[in-house]
């Protein structure tokens, strides 16, 4: 159930709700806007109702039961759309986000020579698997720890914020000391206890999207992480399982004005791992774009086929700058502003 708060409503009066909530079994969120403040109360919404004569009390609004199977995440909880603000970069409602960098950290100067030139190429934050979720036990895993080491130094020269893997809750305490944003890949959608334990920290989430997951379960699984008080939750379509053999897997840009139909949370796109091929990853990036992504992530290699873990679909290091002048220019056609970006060289994309 949402409890709207009359415009002026005091502490004192949200407080009182909250008590009201508390003491009927169910949890609180309360979401501070501009002018209103919404509760999120969370349980049986027909019990709530029944149990809690809200309407009426000082300083309330109205009462509305949210029919969405999720809550906390939908437009119905929160109407406008959410900006994230990360190490001073914003996210969301008109500030596109740009995350580049390698699949895999794999060495010192490969992580460290793509950080420089996603930089400067105007990406936003730097991304880098540590631990990597790899379909044969017998490919390269990630360096694990010593890999976030690496991150943090990338991070301490080039300024970009880190966005990094979490396949399990044994290894979150070592990656939020890293992480600027935890990413849970399409695998581990629904690890539910991982999700809930990243929802008790404080650090932003990229949340993918499972390769054979409605968007409905997707948003459930963000309802998770939100419901343990985290919400600054960042979604990812990344390409769903299809019949369809020619691309990696198939993107679903539908996804895209779907999603942000039913949640007022960020949703950008991954066409990398959705295409597995790199001619294929700037149309696609343009079309997500244009659909009304809020950002996009994207592999970057300086010697792709060199690369220990998604070689054949790493965007080269040195045509980047290219690349991303194309992508600007769709994200301009959208009105929105690349956060933190800095001005790129034109150039042919490639
Ligand atoms: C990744 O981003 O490196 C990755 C493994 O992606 P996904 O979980 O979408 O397959
Ligand atoms: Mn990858």
């Amino acid at each position: 159930m949402m409890i709207v708060m009359q415009e002026g409503a005091t502490d004192e009066q949200v407080r009182h709700v909250v008590e009201r909530i508390e003491a009927a079994g169910a949890r609180a969120h309360v979401s501070r806007g501009e002018f209103v403040t919404v509760i999120g109360a969370i349980g049986d919404d027909r019990e709530l109702v029944a149990s809690m004569a809200l309407e009426g009390e000082p300083g309330v609004e109205k009462a509305v039961p949210i029919l969405k199977p999720f809550k906390l995440v939908s437009r119905d909880f929160q109407r406008e759309d959410r900006v994230l603000e990360i190490a001073g970069r914003k996210i969301g409602g008109g500030h596109f986000g740009l995350i580049a960098g390698p699949c895999t950290v794999e060495t010192r100067e490969q992580t460290l020579e793509t950080a420089r030139v996603c930089k400067a190429a105007g990406a936003a934050f730097l991304r880098g698997g540590a631990y990597k979720p790899r379909t044969s036990p017998y490919t390269f895993q990630g360096l694990g720890k010593p890999a976030l080491a690496i991150l943090a130094e990338a991070r301490e020269e080039t300024g970009l914020p880190i966005v990094t893997e979490c396949m399990d809750i044994r290894q979150l305490e070592d990656v939020l000391e890293v992480a600027d944003v935890i990413q849970l890949g399409a695998r581990n959608m629904q690890n539910f206890d991982l999700l809930s334990e990243v929802g008790k920290t404080d650090t932003p989430v990229l949340l993918k999207r499972g390769l054979s997951n409605t968007i409905e379960e997707w948003l459930l699984s963000a309802e998770y992480i939100a419901k343990e008080g985290n919400d600054r939750i960042i979604l990812c379509e990344r390409g769903i399982r299809t019949f369809e053999t020619a691309t990696r897997s198939t993107l679903d840009i539908s996804a895209v004005p779907v999603a942000k139909g039913l949640t007022s949370l960020p949703v950008i796109v991954d066409p990398s791992h959705a295409a597995g091929k790199r001619d294929l990853i700037l149309p696609m990036a343009r079309a997500a774009v244009v659909a009304g992504a809020d950002g996009l992530i994207v592999e970057v290699h300086p010697s792709p086929e060199h690369a220990l873990c998604d070689g054949p679909q790493a965007l080269h290091a040195d045509r980047f700058a290219a690349w991303v002048a194309d992508v600007r220019r769709c994200v301009d056609l959208m009105g929105k502003v690349m956060a933190g970006g800095e001005p790129v060289a034109a150039g042919v994309a490639g």
